[in-house]
């Protein structure tokens, strides 16, 4: 049988993208549904197929431990919010898949880890791009020595945010701004794709003068990683430029792109290589695909095999490692050194 979720916070995400992912999902269904607009959230059971007393509010979420339907708990909330029903989730006995950024802080990152070694339950954050189809050719790629020892990585993901009130640019629920909620794309990516860690980070944020958005967060992030080797990833975020998303590795032998990348549909990848003396680029096409349901379901499969997922709680805390260095290395206009990760990061 497919393993049943539920879904907390029902906002843009999970109404626009995950819902309709889960319900396309081959291993993974919709089970219950944690919301503290009960109308909107009975509207969605009545069109999902959910059953009235698997609605609850976030005051009853704990009673989640008594519905034997659901087994894992997707976690849709404002960032600060993710650490606190993780926590209460795993408490209740059910796996967890939190949305990305983590956490707030590498502190609570560690008690949500924590938190679910000791209820022994799985916790998975949503990094959908490790799942989408076109990134994961790009990593096996680099593995497989297309492109040569890597030398540069360089992407930017930009999107003019509207709404001043909205908790994106509020520093207690967001974390930061356009840092945790879209730079993190092209940090995990540069880590993911290259499959390796960096040991320092040289960052500088930015502001729009007057701007009410950016009061409490930043507009704009752009940051410098060095990786062993001579490695380095240069990446631009910005929350008051217009959409742009891309990214490009290259290496001695060859480059490849994405661009669009991080989008929820309709990614490009290009490929240049030399070839008989020539410069050649390839356009390289992959049949579309869901990348939220292949996220999904590769956390139902874990559940049903008892596997570690590719991106466990040691995936998400890392990047706030590095968020945090980015910050400090902004505040004091100096590199910061990082230490390597403990253990792994990564499942299979
Ligand atoms: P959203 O504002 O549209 O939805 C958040 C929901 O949380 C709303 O329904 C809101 O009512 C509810 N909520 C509960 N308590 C709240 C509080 N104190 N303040 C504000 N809202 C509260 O946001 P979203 O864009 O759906 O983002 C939700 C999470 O998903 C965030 O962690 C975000 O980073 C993540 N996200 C991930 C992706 C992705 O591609 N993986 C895309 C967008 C958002």
């Amino acid at each position: 049988d497919r393993i049943g979720y539920a879904v907390v916070g029902l906002g843009r995400l999970a109404v626009g993208e995950i819902l309709p992912a889960l319900a396309e999902c081959k291993f993974s269904k919709i089970a219950a549904l944690v919301s503290g607009d009960r109308d909107k959230a009975l509207k969605l059971a009545r069109q999902y197929g959910v059953k009235t007393e698997s609605v609850y509010d976030y005051a009853s979420y704990d009673r989640l431990a008594s519905n034997p339907d659901v087994k894992v708990i997707y976690i849709v909330l404002p960032n600060s919010m993710h650490a606190d029903f993780t926590v209460r989730g795993a408490r209740a006995g059910k796996h967890i898949l939190c949305e990305k950024p983590m956490a707030t802080s590498v502190a609570d990152c560690e008690r949500m880890i924590a938190a679910c070694r000791s209820a022994n339950v799985k916790l998975m954050i949503a990094y959908r791009s490790q799942y989408e189809p076109m990134d994961r050719a790009i990593a096996k790629m680099v593995r497989d020595g297309a492109l040569g020892p890597l030398r540069e990585f360089v992407a930017g993901n930009s999107q003019n945010t509207v709404d001043p009130q909205h908790w994106r640019h509020k520093k207690a629920l967001a974390g930061g701004g356009a840092l945790p909620d879209i730079g993190l794309y092209c940090l995990n990516a540069a880590r993911f794709m290259s499959g390796a860690e960096p040991e320092e980070v040289f960052a500088t944020t930015s502001r729009v003068p007057n701007d009410p958005r950016y009061a409490e967060v930043e507009a704009g992030v752009h940051f410098i990683l060095r990786f062993p080797g001579g490695f380095t990833a240069t990446c631009v975020s910005n929350y008051a430029s217009h959409d742009s998303r891309f990214l490009r590795l290259q290496g001695p032998n060859g480059w490849v792109e994405l661009n669009p990348a991080f989008a929820y549909n309709g990614l490009k990848l290009r490929h240049s290589r030399l070839q008989d003396k020539h410069n050649t680029v390839t356009d390289i096409e992959f049949p579309p695909a869901n990348q939220f349901a292949l996220e999904i379901d590769h956390m139902s499969l874990c559940v049903m095999q008892d596997r570690t997922p590719h991106t466990p709680g040691e995936e998400g805390l890392q990047d706030q490692r590095i968020m945090e260095a980015i910050y400090r290395s902004a505040e004091t206009g100096r590199a910061v050194r990082l230490s390597p990760p403990p253990g792994p990061t990564r499942g299979p």
